[in-house]
């Protein structure tokens, strides 16, 4: 999978891929990403990539030359190249998208700054245009980032797939909770069936738990949710402890 970022501040982002499991992913070669400034493509004199808006109004806009040379350079060498625009109008990215893109071998994000991008250059280049929620930020450098990190945890390789199998949302559900050493901190204990050794328990209970948090929580996704027969027994399990303590 490769990365285009086409912004004015590469330093945003580049640190972001220096450590943790994007790092490795990059040295084990699953993940590139490289870097294309605006700024290179001006053909005014004071290399300016910003301008006032037509019709008047508060702030600036990336103006269109810069960026149309930019994306036809890129274009020119990666043809199949899939064009992301982060934008506060877009779609709103979830994790069904993070799945599919990761199929993509090739993302570019373009970033807006000040007021954004002049349109005409959306309209010729985007793919896809993802919010990533509602509220409005300095530019897309930190959109594209959350963008890229969600894809590359599908990326085979970059995680262990069991681990992406059972994230949040991947199942419908919310993630079930986890616990690691000790077996008991400051009066908490872990969950003794976790210590059961028996595979199937374990997994109705962390299913339980699962559908108990996603209920509590969610029930949105929780009405969306085809039960399998490990959920149903899961519910049956919760059915039983709520006519217990009844
Ligand atoms: N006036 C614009 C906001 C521009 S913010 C508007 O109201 O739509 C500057 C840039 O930040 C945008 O061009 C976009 O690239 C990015 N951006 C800001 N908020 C975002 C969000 N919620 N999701 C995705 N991108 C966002």
């Amino acid at each position: 999978m490769k990365f285009t970022y086409v912004t004015l501040f590469e330093n945003l982002i580049s640190p972001y891929f220096e450590d943790s499991i994007l790092k490795r992913a990059i040295e084990k070669k699953l993940l590139s990403i490289e870097f294309y400034n605006p700024r290179d493509y001006t053909t005014n004199k004071h290399n300016k990539v910003d301008d006032y808006q037509a019709g008047g109004g508060a702030g600036l806009l990336l103006n269109a030359q810069p960026l149309f040379d930019t994306l036809k350079e890129i274009k020119k060498q990666n043809p199949n190249a899939h064009f992301v625009f982060p934008a506060p109008a877009g779609k709103t990215f979830v994790q069904a998208d993070a799945k599919r893109l990761a199929m993509v071998e090739h993302i570019v994000f373009v970033n807006g700054r000040y007021e954004g991008i002049d349109e005409r250059v959306i309209e010729t280049y985007a793919d896809e245009i993802f919010s990533i929620g509602d509220y409005v930020l300095t530019g897309g450098e930190l959109p594209a980032m959350v963008i890229a990190d969600a894809v590359s945890r599908f990326v085979p390789g970059v995680i262990e797939e069991k681990s992406v199998k059972n994230d949040s949302f991947n199942t419908g559900l919310l993630d079930f909770p986890h616990y690691t050493r000790p077996r008991e901190i400051n009066g908490f204990k872990v969950p003794e069936v976790l210590f059961s050794g028996n595979h199937n328990k374990v997994e109705i209970w962390r299913r339980k738990m699962a559908l108990k948090k996603t209920m509590e929580k969610r029930p949105d996704l929780f009405l969306k949710k085809e039960l399998d027969i490990t959920d149903k027994k899961a519910l049956l399990e919760l059915f039983k402890e709520l006519n217990k303590n009844a």
